[in-house]
């Protein structure tokens, strides 16, 4: 059922060139399932040949005839989600309706990207002189190389994808070598809907050997990146000294700010949801639970109990609400984190194990009173991890929050508008939810400050990281 996955390059599915392959394995067997393609040099330079002669094509067909090839692509994605969903909790562990909501999301994704880019309107700049027309155009920036990881395997690809083509620019895409599959079945729905060969291109390998080569590469003029902070350095510096536009969309450890007015229930109930959803594997992932003193211990019972309900197991049976961890480098960083946590003095509420020993599967943990020097209070859990400590004020919730170099996500749940508008403005972070879970929609921001990195990819700005602003000054004869 599961396929060998291979190269899209200038309009056609094969092998690299020196026919290698790496394994793709299920997390919830440990059982390899299938192979992926391994591009090398070879295969890049066709790459980036088809990217430089598709961009060429591309910028001039309109935006209107972008549009309906992506309403098509978008439209093929949905009519393929029942057989897509089950290819992607194969090779990363979520859960069947979870995989089968990305593929619907990414459908809107595209569908948004679609009609926004007949909206990137320039603008005519009122001249100093008579008989003289001074235009700001919206360009195409050039062939973009994106590079994915693995725990969304369609949505990290969709937003860059959607982006790029919908400006009228091509790509490459370097999707995550251990969820390949189903990034390939978008790149297949943009095939089938039309998109002309070399327009979208797919590859797979070692991540730093492919970034390493494409990013310096003069034909590739935009970098957009997805994925840990300190690669995410790394690939910005090289995309700095190269000159190209980058898009950064790292790691964040998201402050979730409980008040003591707030709706404990409904704030229980929904972060509980929204911390395992994909096993905790979600850049905005609720992490560091900030809970006023009052409601403290009623917010923890309330948050563990929940956290006892959630059905672990294979993401392809029925009822499962947590997979298995999406590769076993999850497992020791939980392990890790979590051992490091009880040596500084963290109580464990709940979890703090892996189950069993096939497959990688984690019980749903939750941590307090965990000291500020913990591991687990600085680096990004990314796994099914919950740490709660209380705190007194506003003042202390504020400085607690903007203590981390990093800014992606944040919550707050508080009956008062003065503390929502307050902690809104105080906290340092590109994105906040208060009173419900409001965050990834195609249409608004989606992006970081601080160490989470720099760029969005959501909403009108997402487009304009793909565009040129050219001016034209005319005079007329
Ligand atoms: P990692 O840091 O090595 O890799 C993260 C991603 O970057 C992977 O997709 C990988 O293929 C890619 N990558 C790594 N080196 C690269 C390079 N030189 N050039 C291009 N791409 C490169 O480690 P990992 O074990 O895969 O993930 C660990 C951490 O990464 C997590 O703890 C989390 O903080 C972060 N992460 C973030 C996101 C996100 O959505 N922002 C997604 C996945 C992982």
């Amino acid at each position: 059922m599961y396929p060998n996955v291979l190269l899209f390059i200038n309009g056609q599915w094969g092998p690299s060139a020196a026919g290698r392959t790496l394994p793709v394995v299920n997390p919830a067997s440990g059982a390899q399932i299938g192979t992926v393609a391994r591009a090398e040099k070879a295969d890049l330079d066709r790459a980036l040949e088809a990217a430089d002669q598709g961009f060429k094509k591309w910028r001039k067909v309109s935006a209107f005839d972008r549009y309906k090839i992506m309403r098509k692509a978008a439209d093929l994605l949905r009519e393929r989600a029942d057989l897509i969903a089950p290819l992607m909790t194969q090779e990363q562990g979520k859960p069947l309706p979870e995989a089968r909501a990305e593929v619907m999301a990414g459908a809107d994704i595209i569908d948004w990207f679609a009609e926004e880019a007949r909206r990137t309107y320039g603008r005519v700049v009122p001249a100093r002189a008579e008989n003289i027309y001074q235009l700001v155009i919206k360009e195409p920036v050039g062939p973009v190389a994106a590079f994915t990881p693995w725990n969304f395997p369609i949505n990290q690809v969709v937003r860059k994808l959607s982006g790029a083509v919908a400006a009228g620019c091509s790509i490459i895409v370097k999707a995550p070598e251990e969820t390949p599959a189903s990034p390939a079945e978008l790149i297949r729905a943009f095939a089938d809907a039309g998109v002309p060969a070399g327009v979208v291109n797919l590859v797979y390998g070692v991540p730093a050997e492919i970034s390493e080569y494409l990013i310096p590469h003069p034909v590739i003029r935009k970098i957009s990146f997805t994925g840990s902070t300190s690669v995410g350095k790394q690939l910005a510096a090289l995309a700095g000294k190269h000159m190209k536009r980058s898009t950064m969309e790292l790691g964040g450890h998201a402050p979730v700010i409980v008040f003591d007015d707030a709706d404990l229930d409904a704030a229980a109930k929904m972060l509980s949801g929204s911390k395992y959803r994909n096993a905790g594997q979600v850049c905005v992932s609720p992490t560091r639970f900030l809970v006023q003193e009052k409601i403290y211990d009623a917010f923890v019972e309330k948050f563990v109990a929940a956290s006892k309900n959630v059905k672990v197991g294979d993401g392809m049976e029925k009822g499962t609400a947590m997979g298995a961890l999406a590769n076993p480098r999850r497992i020791a960083a939980m392990e890790t984190g979590i051992q490091d946590a009880i040596k500084h003095g963290a109580k464990v509420q709940t979890g703090g194990d892996r189950i069993g020993s096939k497959g990688n599967f984690f019980q749903p943990t939750v941590l307090t009173e965990v000291p500020n020097d913990a591991r687990v209070m600085n680096e990004e859990p990314f796994g099914p991890m919950a740490v709660i400590n209380p705190f007194r004020n506003f003042e202390d919730a504020v400085k607690e929050a903007n203590r981390l170099p990093f800014g992606l996500a944040s919550y707050a749940f508080t009956r008062s508008a003065k503390t929502a508008n307050a902690i809104a403005a105080e906290v340092e972070t590109g994105m906040m939810t208060i009173n419900h879970l409001g965050l990834a929609l195609p249409e608004v921001p989606f992006g970081g400050v601080k160490d989470s990195g720099y760029g969005t990819e959501g909403g009108a700005d997402a487009l304009e990281a793909y565009l040129n602003a050219k001016f034209v000054s005319q005079a007329g004869v």
